[in-house]
């Protein structure tokens, strides 16, 4: 159910045309935000002068960040909206979709361990993952995007041994199977038959043919569209108007932007604790990761083959095409370079320490060319039993906005966003819309208990 409206939210009356994507414009919230909501109102005003006095008001989100994370978090407000309740989610983003970490994502997908394990709640997330890859794909297919380039790879991802007790792990952990994930342990010759060249230096490997890779770019911005798409159709079938906006703007305080929504979503990823109001409180650890933009030269003439997976090892390739690929990635903990820019210098170090490890599996790598290399900040969360788990939940405590059911959390979604994203977006928008945060599995919120007994 939609969180009852409260006109002390409210910014903008009536009934207004939907906007259109706002992308790149940088409204200033009290000036050319209203300015624009006074626009729309007047350009409007003929088609519902009479009736805008007795339409109910719309619910307003905010959502703070355009990465995995606040896609997924529009996507499902989007989704789950009741039939005939108008809904406004704004998207908030300093740089744009995908400006943080989720933009230079080698897009790996699979819900497996680095030993093959499946991770908590694996299925769940695998399917929630898939499902909005879906969402974004036929998107594509109705040409809502200009951008033709292919988006996912569905080529499965290979794991070969480093070590004697590894290639034990994988077969045990390979054993332990997932209906809508298969895992096949393989010998040197199948692992070799299925990429060329591959270094089998154990006689084993775990291979995911299920698993997939993306464009993470390209993902980001068709699931935008997709949320676009879902708002249209839906005020056009008149049931109900539905508006999603993106703001190019950077959020500084929560301050900023209060008495103006009924909720706000933090999924800012490692910035996240860069709020006034969050500094020191999560417990996240920040890690920068570089990837290298790799290209096989034209006058190489063996190209890597389609059906080819990608390869997983101490550095990984996502392989995008005959002759393209990403290959990752470096692990800088404690730094705080937010920045997707890398220097000639960062590029080169990369470069050097990545090279050797990916050519330790697949030698051919040693032919390719880099083209390029950019970096992004993981937010890291704490181990525990489980593994490294997501950190969600209802940040009102923490910030002083008791009861209000106001300010939520998706972070730390480490170095597997991809996976955790469409379900942690699905959770985080029920409990929202809810306004219940119990329906989150205390084990994505056990961390605010931590915090709030360590505080007293
Ligand atoms: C090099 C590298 C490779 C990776 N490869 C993979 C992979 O193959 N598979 C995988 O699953 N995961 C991968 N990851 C991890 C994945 O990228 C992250 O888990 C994921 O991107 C986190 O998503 P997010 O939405 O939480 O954060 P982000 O993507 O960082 O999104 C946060 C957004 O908030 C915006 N923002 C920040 N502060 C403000 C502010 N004050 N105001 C407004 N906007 C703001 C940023 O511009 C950004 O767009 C990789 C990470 C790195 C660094």
């Amino acid at each position: 159910m939609a969180a009852a409206f409260d006109s002390r939210f409210c910014l903008c009356g009536g009934a207004l045309r939907r906007s259109k994507d706002i992308q790149n414009a940088i409204p200033d919230w009290r000036g050319s935000f209203t300015g624009c909501v006074r626009r729309r109102r007047s350009s409007s005003a003929k088609a519902t002068s009479s009736s805008s006095a007795s339409l109910p008001q719309p619910v307003r989100y905010a959502v703070l960040g355009a990465g995995f994370a606040g896609l997924s978090v529009a996507w499902h407000l989007l989704e789950s909206n009741p039939k005939e309740s108008p809904l406004v989610v704004d998207l908030y983003d300093e740089g744009g979709i995908g400006g943080g970490a989720s933009g230079v994502a080698g897009g790996l997908i699979h819900p497996c361990s680095p030993k093959g394990k499946l991770l908590w709640r694996s299925a769940e997330f695998w399917r929630e993952c898939l499902k909005l890859l879906s969402a974004a794909e036929q998107t594509l297919k109705r040409g809502t995007t200009s951008d033709g380039e292919r988006m996912i790879w569905r080529r499965g991802i290979i794991r070969p041994a480093t070590t004697m007790k590894n290639a034990e792990i994988l077969k045990e952990n390979a054993s332990n199977s997932l209906s809508c994930f298969r895992r096949e342990f393989l010998d040197r010759d199948a692992a070799q038959k299925l990429v060329p060249g591959l270094c089998v230096s154990f006689d084993s490997s775990i291979y995911m043919p299920h698993a997939v890779n993306i464009h993470a770019g390209r993902y980001l911005q068709a699931l935008f569209s997709a949320c676009k798409s879902m708002a249209d159709d839906a005020s056009s079938a008149g049931s109900g108007r539905m508006e999603v906006n993106l703001f190019k703007r950077s959020i500084e305080s929560l301050h900023e932007l209060q008495g103006n929504y009924n909720c706000v979503i933090i999924c800012l990823g490692a910035k996240a604790a860069m709020l006034p109001e969050l500094s020191g409180l999560l417990p996240l650890r920040l890690c920068r990761g570089i990837v290298t933009h790799m290209k096989l030269p034209d006058a190489t003439s063996d190209v890597y083959e389609d059906g080819s997976p990608s390869i997983l090892s101490d550095a990984w390739l996502a392989v995008q095409g005959p002759r393209s690929l990403v290959m990752g990635s470096t692990w800088d903990w404690g730094s705080r370079d937010y920045s997707s820019s890398v220097s000639p210098e960062e590029a080169s170090r990369a470069l050097d320490e990545l090279l050797p490890k990916a050519a330790s599996v697949y030698p051919a790598i040693e032919r390719w060319a880099p083209v390029g290399a950019s970096g992004g900040l993981r937010a890291m969360p704490p181990l525990t039993p489980l593994g490294s788990l997501p950190l969600l939940g209802c940040l009102d405590d923490i910030v002083g906005d008791k009861g209000q059911r106001r300010y939520w959390l998706v972070g730390g979604l480490g170095a597997r966003g991809l996976l955790y994203h469409g379900l942690l977006g699905k959770l985080t928008s029920q409990a929202v819309m809810s306004q219940d945060e119990d329906i989150l599995p205390s084990e994505l919120t056990s961390w605010k208990r931590l915090l709030l007994k360590a505080r007293g």
